[in-house]
């Protein structure tokens, strides 16, 4: 692998922390969290002590105000080397935290973010419905003015922290006849009316993720994000640094398959020598390696842009667009390598072409991330027509 240069010493000493961390508290669960469909909730109290949730967060609210998106890179390439894909911390302390801090009140970040810090109060956004993924304008979930509170109807599909969030960030039309008026709710999972069910999936298997529906649950007025009419507009706001972190991982995930699968070729032997001195096999390493440092280069590159303010829509869509393809090309690649041993579960490699599945559809699909690229070149039918 290339040597990467966005990394000072402190960034290292801080990997170190997390490998260590990770090594402890991860490596040894995570059979038994994919067995289960869910990682252990206390895994998020144990990350929180360490200061490994919300490092963003001021210091009012027990953070460390650590803005800088390369120490949540540096988590997800530890937690995803030695533990699990599965672990969504950075959902939860990256992509739905940071909606508190945009849009919430001074009450409500009082109210909620210190226990996200610590990992106590676990984070999930519910947009996606049943027939509404891509086209988000299309939702069903409606909350209706009943004076002090909302009363919240609707379902949402393939929820992620599903099972072990205390609190959603949820998305429902406040308005019946203005298709764009969508508000944004903070949700307790605990209330009444609030029903959840485990999805089984082809992969992610340490994720929890669920339907929930939301039979007239009242929710105060005062746990509405912002203007209940701007959530388009707010769930926009987030979402090129949501499709960089995803760049991020699905990076990290393709490095990994493609160390084990190197030491794989090497060790294992036909027709009298190791597999990766055939030529085939040296020549798909090589073409895979220089994708890998090619693509890490421009991510990193991203994430200093993104620390420095000016990351583009387009630019994080492209990103996530050739990460995720890239992934899924290595995956692919390295299960064949391994012939019939990368089938079987036992081996890591199997479980991480299943994983790696996802990340061209989840958070935007391919198709999308190329539309907003489009648009970005002035081809929009509606600008051109
Ligand atoms: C494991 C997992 C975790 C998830 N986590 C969350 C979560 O935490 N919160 C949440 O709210 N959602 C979550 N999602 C939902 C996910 O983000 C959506 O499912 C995804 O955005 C795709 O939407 P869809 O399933 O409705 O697909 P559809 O929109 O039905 O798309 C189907 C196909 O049509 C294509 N298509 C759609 N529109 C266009 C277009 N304009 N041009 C070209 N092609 C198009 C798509 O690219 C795709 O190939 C998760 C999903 C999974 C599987």
């Amino acid at each position: 692998m290339q040597e990467r240069l966005i990394f000072t010493a402190d960034h290292a000493l801080f990997r170190d922390q997390v490998r260590k961390f990770v090594q402890k508290e991860i490596t040894p669960h995570v059979d038994h969290w994919r067995r289960q469909g869910r990682v252990d909730r206390e895994v998020f109290a144990k990350a929180g002590q360490q200061g490994f949730l919300l490092m963003w967060a001021s210091e009012e609210y027990g953070g460390c105000a650590l803005t800088d998106l390369r120490y949540e890179q540096i988590l997800y390439e530890e937690l995803i080397r030695h533990g699990d894909i599965g672990v969504f911390f950075t959902l939860h302390s990256r992509i739905v935290a940071p909606y508190l801090q945009r849009f919430g009140t001074e009450q409500q970040c009082q109210q909620y973010l210190p226990g996200c810090v610590r990992g106590e109060t676990i984070l999930a956004v519910a947009m996606t419905e049943p027939d509404a993924g891509s086209d988000l304008a299309g939702m069903r979930a409606r909350v209706e003015d009943a004076g002090d509170h909302w009363l919240l109807n609707g379902s949402k599909i393939y929820i992620s922290n599903g099972l072990n969030a205390d609190l959603f960030v949820v998305a429902a039309r406040t308005q019946p006849d203005q298709k764009y008026a969508i508000g944004l709710f903070l949700v307790e999972a605990q209330w009444p009316g609030i029903h959840r069910t485990p999805l089984e999936k082809m992969g992610l298997d340490a994720q929890d993720t669920v339907i929930v529906y939301f039979d007239n649950v009242r929710v105060p007025k005062t746990n509405t994000l912002g203007d209940p009419t701007k959530g388009f507009a707010y769930l926009a706001h987030g979402l090129a640094e949501e499709r960089l972190l995803g760049a991020c991982q699905s990076l990290a995930h393709a490095q990994v398959a493609f160390d084990l699968t190197l030491e794989y070729v090497k060790e294992r032997t036909a027709f009298g020598k190791p597999i990766g001195t055939f030529q085939n096999s040296r020549f798909t390493l090589a073409e895979l390696r220089c994708q890998l440092d090619c693509q890490q280069t421009w991510v990193d590159q991203l994430v200093l842009q993104m620390n420095a303010g000016q990351l583009s829509a387009e630019a994080a869509a492209g990103a996530k667009l050739l990460t995720s393809e890239l992934e899924g090309r290595v995956m692919d690649e390295c299960v064949q390598l391994h012939g019939s041993a990368g089938y079987m579960e036992e081996y890591r490699i199997s479980r991480m072409y299943r994983d790696a599945r996802i990340s061209r559809i989840f958070a935007g699909t391919s198709e999308i991330m190329k539309e907003i690229i489009g648009r970005s070149l002035g081809l929009d039918d509606r600008k051109l027509k």
